[in-house]
């Protein structure tokens, strides 16, 4: 990848021309338009209207796959240095304007710019590192046990992959699910969240500006039951990798029982922070702040349920309380801003709502919670910290997707494992202790896909496995090295000599 460098940042000037486009979709090879046209606001100014949007149609979607199937043929034989360089050339030219790509997720996501740039950096980093990949020799060459005849294992492409994201990592989950598809020989179907189709189109945009063959990845907007069930359900599309809500992952798993396509569900999640007596108190408010409520707590990743054992139990509350006080929420693009508004009303109303819910529930609400008013008008929620809470309350069991927390009291280690351990959920969970004995018991008590030690339940590295268990994941694991489970298909030969 080369050498990041220091762009100036685009001014409004270019969103403003975001604005006066209305985005095509990219069928077939082709920017075409359709008849229905749909329009995404920022949320920390709901008067500025982002982008304008065609939506695809079930014709459309048909068209896109028939297309993807013929020329996923070829490109499947294609060379592996011309993948390589394809997805080198996207990672370039997302680093070469990272800032104004940050600015755009920013306005759209209301993710803090800061943050924003740095996930435009970690996109590019997945199409590097699968540029790599791409470049990697695969399959394996067995003896048999009978004369003369060999065998070869090989991974072949699985075909027409569907890719389907939600708004809350808008550039980075696209690049971990697009580039080790283009990079293991797959056509792509691209179908974003409605609610982030800017930088969808900008990324769009870079892949068909490079070497790759028309019409082996396409755009299609359009709401995702429509586009969702036209991928499920046709017998032309082998694989579809999606991350968004359970319901969403479940009704796609329903919808693609018939054709029985290949299957990559990243789902919901409930995680939850243990701090033990030992822990040192700084390292868990850090823990614990960042996992709660970075993000406004809109992170598959978040932790909303912290389990603290009795020694530490009022130190910790008081050490919490302090350092959320000094959270700043603002609008995302203003560079002092560390939390940014709620995703659209909706979700600011649920948070509103599951304040409501816990209080009746019996939890004691110490600080936050509230909706905030500021100038532009945005979705803005004061993180709440929620004490004296119970695993069966409602706030502990489901999935809130916003920067509520909840502190639990668990008797010892083994109540505070059981805790976390009681939801339908399992994707990332952590403790925060400098016993050594029971960290490594941690790893294996957990029954969560990622396990994090004296560190935030969000956070997770490119180049390693990232998924989960029971409701939060279904398939095979997402980025590294493990992705080629899921974008290639096992041949085994048999060759007499
Ligand atoms: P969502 O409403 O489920 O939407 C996700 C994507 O699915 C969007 O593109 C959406 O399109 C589409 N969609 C909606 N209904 C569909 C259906 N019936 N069939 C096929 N696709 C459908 O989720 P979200 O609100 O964008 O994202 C938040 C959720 O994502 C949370 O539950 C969070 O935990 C989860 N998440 C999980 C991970 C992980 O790795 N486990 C990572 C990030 C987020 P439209 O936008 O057009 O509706």
């Amino acid at each position: 990848m080369k050498k990041i460098e220091q762009n100036e940042i685009l001014k409004s000037r270019d969103n403003e021309s975001l604005a006066k486009e209305t985005m095509k979709n990219l069928i077939a090879g082709e920017w075409v338009e359709t008849d229905e046209v749909s329009k995404n606001i920022n949320p920390s100014n709901p008067s500025d209207i982002v982008s304008s949007f065609y939506k695809g149609t079930f014709n459309h979607i048909f068209e896109t796959i028939d297309y993807a199937a013929k020329v996923q043929k070829e490109w499947s034989k294609s060379s592996i240095y011309l993948r390589q360089e394809i997805l080198e050339d996207i990672a370039n030219k997302l680093l070469d304007k990272k800032e104004y790509y940050g600015e755009v997720i920013a306005r759209e996501a209301g993710k803090p710019i800061k943050e924003a740039i740095d996930e435009v950096v970690k996109s590019a980093e997945f199409f590097s590192y699968f540029a790599a990949e791409s470049i990697r020799s695969r399959g394996a060459f067995m003896d048999s046990p009978r004369d003369s005849v060999d065998i070869e294992v090989i991974n072949e492409p699985v075909g027409v992959v569907g890719v389907i994201t939600p708004w809350n990592y808008p550039l980075a989950i696209p690049a971990w699910k697009i580039a080790p598809a283009l990079a293991f020989g797959n056509s792509v179907i691209f179908k974003p969240s409605s609610q982030t189709p800017a930088i969808a189109y900008i990324l769009a945009k870079i892949i068909d500006s490079t070497k790759l063959p028309k019409g082996v990845f396409s755009l299609t907007f359009g709401k995702g039951g429509v586009i969702g069930n036209a991928l499920a359900e046709s017998k032309k599309v082998q694989a579809i990798t999606f991350t968004g809500s359970v319901g969403a992952g479940k009704e796609l798993a329903k919808r693609s029982i018939g054709s029985m396509t290949k299957l990559q569900l990243e789902m919901g999640s409930k995680n939850s922070l243990i701090i033990l007596d030992d822990a040192d108190i700084n390292v868990a408010v850090e823990a614990a702040i960042k996992g709660a409520y970075n993000a406004n707590g809109q992170k598959c990743t978040s932790c909303s349920k912290i389990i603290v054992t009795p020694g530490i139990y009022d130190e910790f509350i008081e050490a919490f309380k302090a350092k959320m006080q000094t959270l700043v929420v603002g609008n995302a693009m203003d560079k002092s801003s560390q939390i940014g508004p709620c995703i659209d009303k909706g979700q600011l109303d649920a948070n509103l709502a599951y304040i409501k819910l816990g209080l009746e529930e019996g939890a004691k609400l110490v600080c936050g919670g509230e909706a905030i008013k500021n100038d532009t008008d945005g979705y803005y929620f004061s993180p709440a910290l929620f004490v004296d809470g119970r695993s069966d309350m409602r706030i502990n069991q489901e999935e809130m997707f916003a920067a509520i927390a909840c502190v639990i009291k668990a008797k010892d280690y083994e109540d505070a494992v059981e805790i976390l351990n009681d939801t339908e959920f399992g994707l990332s969970g952590g403790i925060i202790t400098n016993d050594l004995n029971k960290a490594m018991k941690f790893k294996h008590d957990a029954e969560i896909g990622n396990v994090m030690i004296n560190l935030p339940t969000a956070g997770m590295d490119n180049h390693v496995p990232f998924g989960g268990r029971k409701n939060s994941s279904f398939g095979s694991r997402e980025k590294s090295y493990a992705a080629s489970d899921f974008y290639t298909t096992t041949k085994t030969a048999y060759i007499k000599y």
